[in-house]
């Protein structure tokens, strides 16, 4: 009964009303072998988690005895943290690139829909309870992460930025298509801009279609079809347009960015963060240091582009671009983190694929950072930056949780096999297994 009054809602396009089934009503007891609470510091012993509808309430010492109408979860033989958030995210994106080349002329915007469902459940089912979703159609994002929280569907909570905004021919633009499909499909487009108005406009329009983050394009990127290279494509004043708009409007900016000019330019024009980062130099992190802002590594994405690259799954132009990023993004990565630049996690899923994110684990503390610096990127300090009551397990935060074997503290690695999901109280993966929704 409630799920049809929510189906017919969303037609409306209007998702009023109370959260429904995404949100669990009622007291849960989780009885935790070992609890990291709050990502940064020491681990707890056996402790228990109480949950009032949805949301953290208190966190014990040892195994409480549950209230008489309580459920009660036992994860005693597990390590229990907070669900993981992913800064950097594509659920619209096949991420098998071969069969979207193949296949993306004849899909619409409803076939896009079906994917990114699938892809969302993938997501949230791999320990990752909030996403930012940094590119894809914005109607499609924003649909999604509405069913999401009304509970039609499963999946993360999605912080969508709509499209990126870009110039023309640069990485969000309209390239490689034949004449009259690139009028038609430019013709739709509200994210490509040139001159510091026009791309003002292009961020209220993001905005108007729902963005709660605002991305744009400083340098050209590995996936855009033109032989350009990754160098700077915005022009200071375009940057500073974007920037100063989406800040009016109250939303944070990150910008996707390669090559040295591109990320320094952004990083003066006042960005909140940079997404991939991959010739950064001492000056570089000094622009970081500076301003505070972020760097989103997205670490799997230049291994996962370059392999498709090679594999011959990318058009021509990609692979030269391809070698370049993957040459330079590890020594980058190490660097910016050597000299305490804020760090969040991100991965790119969409390029790299969807589900294994938490591969990016290993190589953020290859490139550095202890387990428990990287599980702090992606619990608290995401959190912070997205400035949402989640990434600790502390009363009043929303109860995501998730379990794992083995101490993540000792062997990150074992993030990459997440055995329980609980997002907003509600469990969507036990023992290793996709539970039924909504719960019975
Ligand atoms: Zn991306």
């Amino acid at each position: 009964m409630r799920m049809i009054w929510v189906a017919a809602a969303l037609g409306t396009g209007l998702m009023a009303g109370t959260p429904l089934a995404a949100e669990a009503p009622g007291t849960t007891y989780i009885h935790a072998g070992r609890l990291l609470d709050q990502p940064g510091r020491e681990p707890r012993g056996p402790s228990t988690i109480v949950i009032r509808d949805g949301k953290i309430a208190e966190v014990r010492d040892g195994y409480a005895t549950p209230e008489s109408d309580a459920k009660t979860i036992d994860l005693k033989d597990s390590f229990v943290l907070p669900g993981l958030i992913d800064m950097h995210v594509h659920l619209s994106v096949d991420d098998n690139l071969l069969r979207s080349r193949l296949e993306g002329s004849g899909r619409d915007v409803e076939d896009i829909f079906v994917i990114a469902q699938g892809n969302a459940r993938k997501t949230l089912e791999a320990g990752f309870t909030t996403v930012r979703d940094l590119g894809g159609d914005g109607r499609t994002t924003g649909t999604l992460r509405d069913a999401i929280n009304s509970g039609v569907i499963v999946g993360p909570t999605v912080i969508p930025a709509g499209t990126m905004i870009s110039v023309t021919g640069g990485h969000g633009g309209v390239n490689g298509l034949n004449r009259t499909l690139t009028h038609a499909v430019a013709a739709e487009r509200t994210n490509i801009c040139d001159g510091p108005d026009s791309c003002a406009g292009a961020v209220r329009a993001q905005i108007s279609l729902g963005a709660e983050v605002i991305k744009f394009a400083a340098t050209g990127g590995v996936r855009s079809n033109v032989a350009g290279g990754l160098g700077k494509q915005m022009s200071d004043a375009e940057m500073k347009s974007v920037i100063d708009t989406a800040h009016s409007f109250g939303r944070k900016v990150t910008a996707h960015a390669h090559g040295k000019e591109g990320i320094d330019a952004a990083l003066r024009a006042g960005v909140d963060s940079i997404e991939h980062g991959s010739f950064i130099d001492d000056e570089t992190v000094k622009l970081f240091k500076a301003s505070n802002a972020a760097l989103v590594p997205t670490a799997v994405a230049p291994i996962a582009a370059l392999d498709q690259a090679r594999r011959g799954d990318a058009p021509g132009p990609q692979l030269a671009k391809a070698e370049e990023a993957a040459a330079a993004h590890a020594a980058s990565m190490a660097r910016a983190i050597k000299g305490n630049v804020r760090v969040l996690f991100g991965t790119d899923s969409g390029v790299a694929p969807h589900g294994d994110n938490a591969r990016e684990f290993a190589l953020m503390v290859k490139a550095g950072m202890t387990p428990a610096q990287a599980i702090k990127a992606a619990t608290l300090d995401s959190a912070a930056e997205l400035g949402r009551p989640i990434g600790a397990i502390l009363p009043g935060r929303e109860a995501d949780i998730i379990a794992v074997g083995g101490d993540p503290l000792a062997d990150v690695t074992r993030l990459e096999k997440v055995d329980f999901v609980m997002r907003r109280g509600v469990v969507h993966k036990a023992d290793g297994k996709r539970q039924p929704f909504p719960p019975e």
